[in-house]
């Protein structure tokens, strides 16, 4: 016991005391408590040694020569490397003035000669499990300092992120998309100030088109996960209208959903694209009416009689300059509505008569392929420009034929429809719902071919989207014939979308008002 004590001592006690008596009796009672003991008589050595190996408390004699107690003490409290051991004073002086300025000078307590050695020890553990938990407290205390200090540093280092990211960064909150938080950039780019926004939605501060889809994206945001790049209108609070690509990432703030928008300014992008595209495009079709025209009379055998294989090629030639043309003419005519160039000649049109014309000029194609035209007209007029309601109509019929099956059926109608007949419409665009309560005439246009995945039901009617990037070269399409037709019914007020099951067919609606 005495060994093992002696191995691992209890603490590591100082006594200073002039008496040998004294000094013997501590030491030997604190040794057999196992306590390791460093017993000095006078002051000055004892200051040297708790300064060399500072002790975990010291019992302090008042009355010795040279340098009393108390003195001992202030130095000891004065040197940063004792100031915080505990001293206990024991002294003969049992004065009340003397105990006074015992604690004074910086004692932690104070026994008097002659002393109880159960009173002795029951002080030192206290002060010893006292200075314990005192030690104890500073350390967690510099943890939660250095840890305060750390996340300070981490707040700081994302705030300046935030502050300074070229990219507008918005907070919004899930339940409501109301903002919390927004960036200088997204200032910049809205020219709303932050007052403005914070605690308000898109939709209050109108920055879009879609704010109402962009809400709900939002709102289902646990459930769908991260958003990447979705292309928004944004309106600024002068009404421009500027692209950006969106990302919306599910975050916590304080126990609280939230989304972290982060948002790409490419309107400018845009632009030049579609410059460029539009250039390109003009510049492409003199050259290419010019081929056409040679592959014309070489066609027509004015220039010679080609053999089978001259024959091989030049039909080839002739598919594909008619492929080109096509996708010239596609992008010239979106280009054109988008800027509002196209002039709709809208005049009161009978919708048997359209889906009669339109289903007439793919009689040759369906035929072709094989697939059976099923028309239910309806006989009603509405006012629309017919020549480009027969080309979405003709577009879609196309599709329907060429992404079906030789065998398949496909149909075309029409139904007038009540505004809550379209609303309880499954998985319709939502901002059908935005439509307001009056008649309709709804035209489907149905297959029972491949059908469309899920997630590209809405891609699909954006320029260049096909499910399958083998698509223009098997079926000869220009990915442009959906953008075009969504860019024609809207410019009627109507709304266009589609509902397909993969392997079953897919049916596209054209939700047209009836009075304008
Ligand atoms: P394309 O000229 O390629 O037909 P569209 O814009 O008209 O361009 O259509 C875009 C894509 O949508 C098509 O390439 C095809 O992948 C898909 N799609 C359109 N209509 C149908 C349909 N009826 N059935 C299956 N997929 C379709």
């Amino acid at each position: 016991m005495l060994n093992q004590s002696l191995k691992f001592p209890k603490a590591d006690i100082l006594v200073i005391d002039d008496t040998p008596e004294n000094l013997n009796l501590l030491s030997a009672m604190l040794t057999e408590q196992g306590y390791k003991v460093r017993s000095v008589t006078k002051g000055s050595t004892g200051l040297r040694g708790a300064n060399a190996v500072p002790p975990d408390l010291i019992l302090l004699d008042v009355n010795m020569p040279e340098m009393n107690g108390y003195e001992v003490c202030q130095n000891l409290k004065a040197n940063d490397r004792t100031r915080e051991i505990p001293v206990i004073f024991i002294s003969a002086l049992g004065d009340v003035l003397d105990k006074i300025k015992a604690f004074a000078v910086g004692g932690v307590d104070y026994i008097t000669k002659p002393f109880q050695l159960e009173e002795v020890l029951a002080r030192i553990e206290n002060h010893l499990t006292i200075r314990q938990l005192q030690q104890q407290l500073q350390a967690q205390n510099q943890q939660l300092q250095q840890e305060i200090h750390d996340r300070t540093k981490a707040e700081e280092k994302f705030a300046k992120v935030f502050r300074s990211s070229p990219n507008p960064i918005a907070i919004a909150t899930v339940s409501e998309a109301r903002f919390l938080d927004v960036n200088p950039s997204f200032l910049r780019i809205s020219s709303y100030c932050l007052e403005e926004v914070i605690g308000h939605t898109a939709t209050e501060l109108d920055l879009g088109k879609n704010t109402i889809a962009f809400a709900q994206k939002i709102q289902l945001l646990p459930e769908t996960g991260s958003l990447y790049n979705q292309e928004f209108e944004f309106s600024t609070k002068s009404g421009e209208v500027k692209i950006i690509l969106i990302s919306i990432e599910l975050i916590d703030l304080a126990g609280v959903p939230c989304a972290l928008l982060i948002a790409n300014d490419i309107t400018e992008r845009k632009r030049l694209e579609n410059e460029f595209i539009s250039l390109v495009s003009h510049e492409l079709r003199t050259p290419l009416t010019s081929t056409m025209g040679a592959l014309d009379l070489l066609g027509a055998g004015q220039l010679g009689t080609l053999n089978q294989q001259g024959q091989k090629v030049l039909s080839i030639a002739t598919t594909n300059t008619e492929r080109l043309m096509r996708l010239v003419n596609d992008i010239l005519d979106l280009e054109r509505m988008k800027s509002g160039n196209i002039f709709m000649r809208q005049a009161k049109c009978n919708v048997a008569e359209l889906l009669i014309t339109a289903t007439e000029a793919m009689q040759a194609m369906a035929d072709k392929l094989q697939v059976q035209l099923i028309i239910n007209p309806l006989t009603i007029e509405i006012w629309a420009d017919p020549d480009r309601l027969i080309q979405t109509l003709t577009n879609l019929l196309s599709n329907a034929i060429k992404f079906s099956e030789p065998g398949d059926r496909v149909w075309i109608g029409a139904i007038t429809s009540e505004y809550k007949t379209v609303e309880s419409l499954e998985n319709q665009d939502s901002d059908t719902k935005e439509m307001g309560a009056s008649n309709y005439v709804l035209i489907t246009i149905q297959d029972e071919g491949r059908g469309i995945p899920e997630d590209k039901l809405q891609i699909i009617f954006e320029r260049f989207q096909q499910v399958d990037a083998s698509d223009s070269r098997n079926k000869g399409g220009t990915g442009l014939g959906l953008a075009i037709c969504r860019n024609i019914v809207q410019q009627h007020d109507g709304k266009i979308w589609v509902q397909s099951l993969l392997g079953e067919g897919s049916t596209f609606y054209i939700l047209l008002p009836l009075t304008r």
